[in-house]
């Protein structure tokens, strides 16, 4: 039952089809789930000076030339088609065998190149820098049929993409800012712990040693003055910079990389970035990429695994109202209303069923609270409060079970 997929099944979140491998198709409750941790996220990005954009998903082949992604990257790229027919109805037949090979498209195994593109639509002053851009960004990668595994290997994602464009001697402040974000980010889930890699320089890499002896530095002057502990990996880092990786464990102790970091000279050099500095001379800025979840689907295939449920902030029902008989089904209508008016995600079970049948198929669509309603309860203004995973209940007041709730809800409030 610890498999993600099964608990994902129990509590109607998401499946997959044969015709999409390595594609999930969300449902109403999987989908709550993953707006909860957008809106989590967007709030911390908010809170860090990040400016949320979106971007294509599909981008042309000169682009992901240039970023040296159709040398490196290519075998991991969905290509698709060109746009000769439609240049042709536009009655530029002329041209179109000239543009075809330039119009092929490849969907986006990252958002890079589409924040460089945003970066430049401008001409860039010192007083902007940083420049911190973030992005849900649809992120598809063409994995081999046999690495896939449920949410946690995957040929379409959804990440928090970010780019900030800095000063290099912003780089420590923006690291350790990164960090600040992962052990925040992390904690909100539930996750104390978490392994620090960084990933060195690759045989196959662009740019000079020099420009790699800087980022390399950069990246682990921060862990050291950040007291970070971290793990050196040499030929790991990815083929444009170094980076850190930030990897949690599931239950079967199995490393995942979540988070990551990248310190990179080389976009700004290839995509000639600049912007004006104090002197009103044109300067070069550095390029830092970061993901502080990385896919979301996997942070949920984790979370599903380690928690075998989710925890009460993000469950996609959190409380299930459930009256005992007829004679309790106002109060419990009352009840079910105050916490809708709250902003709560809750059901009410007001049926003829028997309790016991509530409980248990609550319990097994992983519920974390059910609020019993009783002739007593009503009588006496209070619910029997049943935790997801504990024996027993406890009659509670209502205002003890909306403080429980506001509790949880803080976490959503984490970043204003
Ligand atoms: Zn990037």
């Amino acid at each position: 039952m610890y498999d993600h997929r099964s608990i994902a099944k129990a509590m109607n979140l998401f499946h997959f089809e044969e015709h999409s491998p390595g594609m999930v198709f969300w449902h109403p409750m999987g989908l709550r789930v993953f707006r909860a941790i957008e809106d989590f996220m967007r709030r911390v990005y908010q809170s860090h000076a990040f400016e949320e954009v979106r971007s294509p998903i599909a981008l042309s082949r000169s682009l992901w030339e240039k970023s040296g992604h159709w040398e490196k990257f290519r075998n991991n790229m969905f290509v698709v088609g060109n746009m000769q027919q439609d240049n042709s109805a536009n009655g530029e037949a002329q041209n179109a065998d000239s543009q075809a090979v330039n119009l092929d498209y490849a969907l986006k195994p990252m958002s890079c190149p589409a924040h460089i593109a945003i970066y430049k639509a401008d001409k860039r002053s010192y007083r902007e820098i940083p420049i911190r851009l973030m992005e849900f960004g649809v992120a598809h990668r063409n994995e081999p049929s046999g690495t896939l595994s449920g949410c946690m290997r995957l040929r379409q994602f959804v990440q928090d993409d970010a780019h900030i464009f800095c000063r290099e001697k912003d780089l420590i402040g923006e690291i350790g800012n990164f960090l600040d974000m992962v052990k925040e980010v992390y904690a909100a889930f539930g996750y104390e712990k978490f392994a620090i890699r960084i990933s060195l320089r690759p045989e196959q890499r662009f740019g000079s040693d020099a420009l790699w002896d800087r980022a390399e530095a950069a990246l682990i002057n921060a862990c050291q003055v950040l007291g970070y502990a971290y793990e050196l990996l040499p030929g790991e880092g990815a083929y444009y910079a170094p980076k850190i990786e930030v990897s949690l464990e599931d239950r079967l102790g199995r490393s995942w990389q979540c988070g990551t970091i990248q310190v990179d000279f080389n976009f700004p050099q290839i995509f000639e970035l600049s912007f004006v500095n104090q002197e009103g001379k044109l300067e070069q800025p550095v390029m830092v990429h970061q993901a502080v979840l990385g896919s979301i689907e996997r942070w949920i295939g984790i979370l599903l695994e380690n928690q075998g449920g989710l925890p009460l902030w993000l469950a996609p029902v959190q409380v299930a109202v459930a009256s005992i008989s007829e004679k309790s089904a106002d109060w419990a209508e009352a009840v079910f209303a105050r916490l809708r008016r709250m902003g709560i995600r809750a059901e009410l079970y007001a049926d003829d069923a028997t309790i016991s049948k509530k409980i248990r198929e609550l319990s097994e669509r992983k519920v974390p609270l059910i609020a019993i309603v009783g002739e007593r309860e009503a009588a006496n203004g209070t619910v029997n409060l049943r935790h997801l995973g504990v024996s027993g209940q406890e009659e509670v007041a209502f205002a003890q079970l909306e403080e429980e709730l506001s509790s949880c809800q803080n976490y959503l409030a984490v970043a204003r």
